[in-house]
């Protein structure tokens, strides 16, 4: 019988000690390994960039939290999304959301196009434009599917974008940092890559910076085990251990929070002050069949834009108790933000800039009605 999520979250990767039997993941600090004679190491390791016990046991909890074979653990979001572009050559093209994390457009456009790599924005939801860009003048080779994106909440269909990227000899990759494993398995909707900043709900407790990838596919697994080891952007043992301990309470946070999300969502649309909210769990989003089709819940993140202007979004954001004003999500305390001059800046003048007035919540998992009252104050307290 195959275990449920809930119950591979605790245990993937997290078998007792052989040695001890300690029921927490070892966090081996050795950066070298005994070898019996030349070649001839203990479980095959020997040097710890290469590989590291603890890293192994986050590689193997993430492959089977994605339904995929293989792994990949790195020193951040950016560090996986750097060593996925290794497996493109100069010359290349890739299609990227055009709602998407601004530092993914500050990797693509001020260092990838040094490398000879062209990055072009495409509506991912726009399935003709998509099979329209894969073609173009020079035939694209990856497809880089963020969903639900970053700041925006759209949601892209992975198995049909998927399967267009592999009619056409593109790579497929969804950067599923926003729903986790818990609500969407790109892999098993045909994607060939899926990758996370567990950065955010997959560490979960803000306190650790780190990137996961896994795959099914041997080949692309091969490669990207010989870059992780020949660029060096591995995490350290402790961190890995830190996102071995969020993976454990995920599904029971993510529970919480997307309840907590989808309720403030609801309560944003019926406050005046609030012109338009982003969340793909309300019953007039546009691909409200898509979400119930594509993801367990329709996740925690939500976006607002008041009826005011920056300079009202910006005395809301500063305005709140509870909501702390700062970058980055996914973690147990709510965060609030303004995407245009603070996680998408990178993006401004660009084809993923996004409103100026624009208010991103990363809803935790505190009790809703603390949080509902806070929101309610700050949009008073901004409208004078
Ligand atoms: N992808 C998404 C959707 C993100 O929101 C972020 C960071 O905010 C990243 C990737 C980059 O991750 P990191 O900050 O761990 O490098």
């Amino acid at each position: 019988m195959t275990d449920q999520f809930e119950t591979l979250a605790v245990h993937a990767g997290a078998d007792p000690d052989p040695l001890t039997g300690g029921v927490s993941p070892a966090i081996e600090m050795s950066t070298t390994f005994k070898q019996d004679a030349v070649g001839e190491t203990r479980g095959g390791f020997e040097y710890g960039r290469s590989d590291n016990p603890t890293r192994r046991a986050l590689e193997s909890a993430i492959a089977a939290l994605e339904g995929g074979t293989r792994g990949f653990a790195y020193a951040s979001g950016l560090a996986a999304t750097q060593n996925l572009l290794y497996l493109l050559d100069p010359g290349d093209r890739i299609l990227l959301s055009d709602d998407a994390y601004g530092g993914t457009w500050r990797l693509a456009s001020g260092v990838w196009g040094r490398y000879g790599i062209q990055t072009d924005a495409v509506d991912l939801r726009d399935l003709e434009a998509v099979a329209a860009a894969l073609a173009g003048n020079a035939p694209a080779r990856m497809v880089w599917i963020e969903t639900p994106t970053n700041p925006l909440l759209k949601v892209v269909d992975i198995s049909a974008v998927a399967r267009l990227a592999a009619a056409a000899g593109a790579l497929s990759v969804v950067d599923s940092t926003f729903a986790t494993p818990f609500l969407q398995r790109p892999l098993e909707l045909e994607a060939d890559l899926v990758l996370h900043s567990a950065t955010k709900y997959l560490g979960g407790h803000s306190d650790v910076i780190s990137g996961l990838v896994a795959t099914r596919r041997d080949d692309l697994a091969e490669r990207l085990a010989f870059h992780q080891n020949a660029a060096g952007a591995v995490p350290s043992p402790f961190d890995c251990w830190l996102v071995m301990r969020g993976l454990r309470t995920l599904a029971i946070r993510m529970e919480r929070a997307c309840a907590n999300a989808a309720q403030i969502a609801a309560w944003l649309g019926t406050r005046p002050g609030v012109a338009r909210v982003h969340y793909p769990g309300l019953p007039d989003h546009p691909q409200r069949e898509l979400v119930e089709r594509q993801m367990r819940l329709p996740g925690a993140m939500v976006s607002f834009e008041p009826a005011g202007d920056e300079a009202f979004a910006r005395r809301v954001v500063a305005a709140t108790r509870l909501f702390t004003l700062a970058e980055s999500l996914g973690a147990v305390e709510s965060l609030i933000e303004l995407p245009a001059a603070m996680t998408h800046a990178s993006a401004a003048g660009s084809p993923l800039e996004v409103p100026a007035s624009l208010i991103r919540l990363s809803v935790g998992i505190e009790a809703v009605d603390d949080l509902i009252v806070d929101l309610d104050a700050a949009l008073a307290a901004a409208q004078g």
